[in-house]
């Protein structure tokens, strides 16, 4: 079936290209630097940031070889189950959610709101949950759940990259750097391979011990180029505990930030960004003269304590 029978996101209702302000603030001004806030927050408000950018060829591709249901995984509070159980509904197709752990009622918002968008919620045990991608579990899902179209666990895949990459190339102000979170490298992966000469991406890692991401990263460039691609690193530093820990430093950031600029953070991802851009510009690590984009990749509250780190906790 064709993607517009089956219905699908209306184009007015997907704000592309997302928009670009320059954030004020005598913190950049002070050392000569600019920053700009790429709004993937405010693509759309139930498809947000970056899970937009990682679905739109995945759905394509699955629309293309004519799958009826997207399977994918994720924690009990996963961003990317939430965007998936939505992309679903937008676009017509089944969805089935394989959350890591076992089931609790009642469901949390971001479950009981995949759930209301249509989507059939199945449970791992954490064991088996590791060897997700391995293929006598995706077999024994195919047994239950028939034919699929099969998103890794975050969405990042080769797909995923591809659209991540197309964000650079919507900012027509010249830049020099530009900045996302990550999580599971995906987003900074396709962001640097979408890059000019001249400029570099700087991810975030929002996970304590997160020196294997640029591994991961390498790996994701890989499979979607066949080689590495644009200038990249990634901050370890930044952190503030790990995944799903809520420090006060960090609230206390978030709250001020949200005074001056009127610009709610998300904190397991976007504030740790922000707070270290400030933190590099403010002990001198960016030239005077250079232009930062800052990746704002998600909203700040999905209604739910935004929790829990997949592939890194238990
Ligand atoms: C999922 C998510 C990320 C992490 O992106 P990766 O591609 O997994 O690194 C960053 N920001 C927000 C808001 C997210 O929801």
């Amino acid at each position: 079936m064709a993607a517009t029978e089956r219905g699908r996101i209306r184009d007015a209702t997907l704000r592309l290209p997302s928009p670009v302000e320059e954030l004020v603030d005598s913190r950049f001004a002070d050392r000569s630097v600019r920053l700009l806030l790429k709004r993937d927050d405010l693509i759309n408000p139930e498809i947000p940031g970056n899970k937009w950018r990682k679905l739109k060829y995945n759905l394509e591709a699955a629309q293309r070889d004519g799958h009826e249901t997207l399977l994918t995984f994720g924690g009990a509070y996963s961003n990317h189950i939430r965007a998936t159980s939505a992309a679903g509904h937008y676009f017509g197709f089944r969805t089935i959610g394989v959350i890591r752990g076992e089931p609790h009622e009642p469901l949390n918002p971001v479950l009981a709101y995949a759930v209301e968008q249509g989507m059939t919620l199945a449970y791992l045990d954490r064991t088996t949950y590791r060897r997700k991608h391995e293929s006598d579990v995706v077999q024994r899902l195919h047994d239950e759940f028939g034919e699929f179209y099969l998103l890794p666990e975050g969405g990042s895949n080769a797909l995923a990259l591809r659209g991540c990459a197309e964000i650079p190339a919507e900012i027509t102000e010249h830049f020099t750097a530009i900045c996302c979170p990550v999580g599971t490298g995906g987003t900074l992966a396709g962001v640097a391979a979408g890059l000019q000469t001249g400029q570099e991406a700087i991810g975030f890692s929002v996970l304590k011990g997160g020196r294997f991401l640029g591994d991961e990263v390498r790996e994701l460039q890989e499979q979607a180029y066949g080689r590495e691609r644009g200038r990249w690193r990634i901050e370890l530093d930044y952190h503030f505990g790990g995944y799903a820990k809520q420090k006060p430093g960090l609230t206390a950031f978030i709250d001020d930030f949200a005074d001056q600029h009127g610009l709610q953070l998300d904190r397991v991802y976007g504030a740790k960004m922000m707070y270290g851009i400030l933190d590099l510009v403010e002990r001198g690590r960016f030239a005077e003269g250079s232009v930062i984009v800052a990746i704002i990749t998600g909203v700040a509250d999905n209604g739910a304590r935004p929790s829990c780190c997949p592939w890194r906790t238990g």
